[in-house]
């Protein structure tokens, strides 16, 4: 899948829509999620252009993926979910139901978070 440059993250990383950051650094960005779905939702994106963990873990270069998770726990201790925890989710492709086609980790917490999944039926 071509990366598409209007993606609303794409938007946000260009400064058109604001957002509520949390983080940022040279490679990244962390932005609370406009509708939560916990106390504590946040989106760590990385500043290349990136579909999905696929494309980033197949095409990003050794800086951008450890910049990006070194990125999480200066993220998760700014929260104050480091020490009480928290759950991650990319969403990847049609299956997962990914909605932005621009790589995004969801960080929740705040709140328990009761089982991973609740498939439809
Ligand atoms: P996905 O379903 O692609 O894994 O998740 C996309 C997430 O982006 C959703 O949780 C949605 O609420 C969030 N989102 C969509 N548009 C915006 C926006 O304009 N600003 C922010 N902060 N979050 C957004």
């Amino acid at each position: 899948m071509a990366y598409d440059s209007n993606n609303i993250f794409a938007r946000i990383l260009r400064g058109e829509i604001p957002c509520d950051k949390v983080y940022e650094d040279s490679h990244v960005l962390a932005f609370r999620d406009i509708r939560p779905h916990a106390k504590v939702h946040v989106l760590l994106i990385p500043k290349g252009p990136y579909v999905s963990l696929e494309d980033f873990s197949a095409r990003a270069s050794e800086a951008e993926i450890v910049a990006f998770h070194r990125a999480i726990p200066k993220i998760t201790a700014e929260l104050g979910v480091a020490v009480t925890g928290y759950r991650a989710i990319a969403n990847s492709g049609a299956d997962s139901h990914q909605e932005v086609p621009h790589y995004h980790l969801h960080l929740l917490g705040g709140q328990r978070l009761g089982p991973l999944l609740s498939l439809p039926h």
